[in-house]
């Protein structure tokens, strides 16, 4: 079974891995759209894609702040559905999880 600590320690990296590649994606976004019609559908194109990645970056990193208090008010791991203890394989995987399997499937 993993500590806290170093529950704490994964979230705060992936948060620091998922600030870093929004700031990427940003940055590309930003990034002038061709005057060739043909070559600014293709950037269009890319930049929905960049878009929906963003997108489910900020949903993690909402999912990972939750999960940051959840750890500070002594709650992290337990199922904000039904209460019942997160499994620790669970965690493993989706360590910002607020469900445990039965009420995440
Ligand atoms: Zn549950």
């Amino acid at each position: 079974m993993k500590s806290l600590e170093q529950r704490r320690v994964q979230l705060l990296a992936r948060q620091a891995e998922l600030e870093a590649r929004l700031h990427d994606i940003d940055a590309e976004l930003d990034t002038p759209q061709s005057k060739d019609w043909d070559d600014s559908a293709i950037e269009r194109e890319g930049d929905e894609v960049l878009e929906g990645m963003g997108h489910a970056g900020q949903v993690e990193l909402t999912l990972i702040a939750a999960a940051l208090a959840r750890i500070d008010a002594g709650e992290y791991g337990v199922c904000g559905r039904c209460g019942e203890a997160i499994g620790q394989e669970r965690l493993d995987l989706v360590p910002h999880t607020p469900l445990c399997r039965t009420c995440a499937a």
